[in-house]
């Protein structure tokens, strides 16, 4: 056996661990496991600095999971996209592959509680029919390999699925998303890496919420993927208590740039049913991101999207950058904010020329949010709205 697979067998996981390890009532602690069992592991234990913390949050079962029945129990609409059992095919060229239910870690903010940590193992037998789907959909360039955790395969199962998907010829990419590289680290190993080496190209999207989590074990095991050739993504979950403050994000970003894994995306946290208690407000997220943007390199930041309840996909949302957009030009509000205009290709100010740089021929109306009144002032933050009542063309 395994380090790492020894490690899953001595995770703190039955009720009685729970009581005796984080003091939880029997009654609660019953009721916790029926609801979504634990899994917490050695290594990820160990990274638990004080009762209540970030990395505490994300595994220790908490009663709140049982007050909260709001929500959905499959909040993006996985089991009404799949076609066949295991797939998941919401966008035209690219499908979700569940080949396990088994994680390092039961996440308690999981969105797929309702498929995860069933201890029944899948087989390449169950797993004929997907194949047999990607077969038979040409459209299908990308395999977004999912679960559970792909890489709680044992390295014989993992490989034989990968060979069976490279079989396939219109399948160009595969992407295995994992989060063990973060609450497992031991299971990257050169053995595991060799196998993906030769099915390229893999991408690895991992998933690391808090800078804490980023320790000389994952720093090895995303160094160690990237040196296998895997470009590395790290997709976050936006979650109160955890990693809702602009200070803690760009820590995060930026470690994770050195240790070769790119910021992808930022989640708000889906409507889970038990998960609740984890939302922020949209602009919490907003403004976490207009405090990264610009204020650290552009490659520490990821895209911010809410995956829209019902199956709607990834949308991304932004920071208020643009302030007014005409036929003539764009009016647009930096990381300080400080106010530019951008004009179109084909505004030459009616005389040739470029317009001269700045609002000096722009008339601009706007009213402050805090009185209700219409000034031009000097940044726009304050502003409710900007609106153009006299631009270059108009005047000439
Ligand atoms: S690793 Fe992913 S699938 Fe598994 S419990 Fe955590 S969030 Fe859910």
């Amino acid at each position: 056996m395994e380090l790492w697979q020894q490690m899953i067998r001595d995770s703190i996981h039955t009720v009685d661990q729970l009581v005796d390890k984080f003091k939880l009532d029997r009654t609660v602690a019953e009721g916790l496991d029926e609801f979504f069992q634990a899994r917490i592991n050695p290594y990820y234990l160990s990274l638990i600095r004080y009762p209540g913390d970030p990395i505490w949050l994300q595994c220790v079962p908490n009663i709140q999971e049982l007050e909260d029945m709001e929500g959905y129990e499959d909040p993006l609409q996985e089991d009404a996209m799949s076609p066949v059992p295991n797939i998941t095919h919401r966008y035209p060229d690219r499908v979700l592959f569940l080949t396990t239910s088994q994680c390092g870690m039961y996440c308690r903010f999981c969105t797929r509680k309702r498929k995860v940590g069933n201890s029944d193992k899948i087989s390449m037998r169950q797993l004929e029919s997907a194949f047999k789907y990607l077969e038979d959909h040409k459209e299908i360039r990308d395999v977004i390999m999912s679960g559970g955790d792909p890489l709680m395969l044992t390295d014989t199962m993992l490989e034989k699925i990968l060979k069976r998907i490279r079989q396939i010829p219109h399948i160009e990419i595969i992407r295995i998303g994992t989060k063990m590289p973060c609450v497992l680290p031991h299971r990257i190993t050169p053995k595991l890496c060799e196998i993906i080496k030769k099915y390229h190209p893999i991408y690895i999207n991992t998933h690391f919420n808090h800078p804490w989590e980023i320790t000389p074990e994952s720093t090895k095991a995303c160094e160690m993927l990237a040196n296998a050739g895997c470009p590395v993504q790290n997709q976050a979950v936006l979650m109160k208590g955890v990693n809702d403050d602009a200070d803690v994000m760009k820590e995060l970003f930026n470690k994770l740039l050195r240790i070769r894994v790119k910021p992808y995306y930022l989640y708000m946290a889906d409507e889970t049913r038990g998960a609740n208690y984890f939302r922020t407000s949209i602009d919490k997220g907003l403004e976490i991101m207009f405090k990264l943007r610009g204020h650290t390199s552009g490659l520490a930041i990821p895209h911010f999207v809410i995956d829209a309840p019902g199956g709607g996909g990834k949308i991304p949302i932004l920071p208020q950058y643009v302030l007014h957009k005409d036929e003539n030009s764009i009016i647009l509000q930096n990381y300080k904010n400080q106010v530019y205009v951008y004009h179109e290709a084909t505004n030459t100010n009616g005389n040739g020329k470029h317009p001269e740089f700045g609002l000096n021929n722009i008339k601009v109306e706007v009213s402050d949010k805090k009185n209700g009144s219409s000034k031009k002032p000097k940044n726009y933050k304050e502003a409710s709205s900007v609106k153009v009542v006299q631009s270059e063309n108009s005047k000439n």
